[in-house]
């Protein structure tokens, strides 16, 4: 009898250290605990026994019992921690990881932005292709071939006929082709030019302006662009015009800011002289409008174009214009 409770008891032991999962162990414990378990039929058959044993042989039974019931449970949470790390590793009271959202590029943002300033004034956006014509990117611009303005534009050719355009200017002439004063467009859009550098990238963005229409002077011109800058940058950023010259513009006159970054007192971004060039612009030159079939007697306009990478730079604090292209995510999710 002693025998008997106790070999049930050490198989049941055995049983328990092979068990791999719970559910194993759950199945010992019915087969030795559950109502029709080996140990549960030893005690029910205990008074069947001659009187003189039963007191001791139940007192090993039931000793048997508590012990083998504390053994499954140890055995059913040591397999719990061994066996659950996938499920132990959720912690429901930990704040949950935020899914990484994506944001607008730098360029895109002050790109919309300078659109947006322009179209509340009344502008329309227009757009046209990269590749294109040399009659649109120079010839039709007042840049005749072989005239000496074409060297200030480290073009790539795709053949002798067609580039890649180096400016967006060619929509002037694809515009008023289309369309009688007024003009009021801008034209953003990536350009490329063959130079590569701190400020320099093949390809880069600008946004280029064209208004035309009976009685437009160079005051209006002053005014667009004074409402511009002081929007894009703030109402104490002046302006400056300085004599320049485009083959398109006839005067033509490079815009600088007061440098946003010392206020004029003059540091590295403005090399010492207080003012940063952010812009070129002009009067539209009497040839385009012989070229788009406009009465030059009756129209004048102004056009404007800048680098949208550049004021990029400048409301931003960028010192390399590579840094936008480069794509690095540390870099752009500061924007
Ligand atoms: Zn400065």
């Amino acid at each position: 009898m002693d025998n008997s409770i106790d070999q049930i008891y050490q198989k049941a032991l055995q049983e328990l250290k092979a068990a791999t999962d719970r559910q194993a162990v759950e199945d010992i414990r019915v087969r030795y605990l559950g109502r029709k378990g080996a140990v549960t039929r030893f005690l029910r058959n205990i008074s069947d026994l001659p009187a003189d044993q039963r007191p001791v042989a139940g007192k090993q039974a039931n000793q048997c019992k508590k012990l083998l019931e504390k053994a499954c449970k140890e055995a059913a949470e040591n397999l719990e921690t061994v066996e659950e790390p996938a499920v132990a590793g959720i912690d429901v009271s930990l704040p949950g990881r935020p899914a990484p959202s994506g944001s607008l590029h730098p360029i895109t943002q002050i790109n919309q932005r300078i659109c947006d300033i322009f179209t509340q004034m009344g502008f329309d956006i227009a757009e046209g292709p990269e590749v294109e014509l040399d009659y649109y990117n120079f010839e039709a611009l007042n840049f005749p071939k072989d005239h000496p303005a074409r060297d200030m534009q480290d073009t790539f050719f795709v053949s002798d006929d067609i580039v890649l355009r180096t400016h967006t200017s060619p929509l002037q002439i694809r515009t008023m082709e289309k369309q009688q004063p007024p003009v009021r467009i801008i034209m953003p859009g990536k350009v490329y030019r063959c130079d590569s550098d701190l400020t320099h990238t093949p390809m880069f963005h600008q946004v280029e302006g064209l208004l035309v229409d009976e009685n437009v002077s160079f005051g209006d011109l002053k005014g667009t662009l004074t409402a511009f800058v002081h929007q894009m940058f703030d109402e104490q950023t002046s302006l400056r015009f300085r004599p320049g010259f485009f083959p398109f513009t006839e005067p033509s006159a490079e815009v600088d800011i007061l440098c946003v970054m010392c206020r004029g007192k003059g540091c590295r971004v403005c090399s010492q002289t207080g003012w940063l060039e952010i812009l070129g612009s002009g009067m539209v030159h009497p040839a385009l409008y012989e070229n788009v079939g406009y009465d030059a007697d009756r129209y004048t306009g102004f056009a404007f174009g800048m680098g949208v990478d550049r004021i990029a730079m400048l409301k931003f604090g960028i010192d390399d214009i590579r840094k936008f292209f480069e794509n690095d995510i540390r870099f752009l999710s500061q924007f």
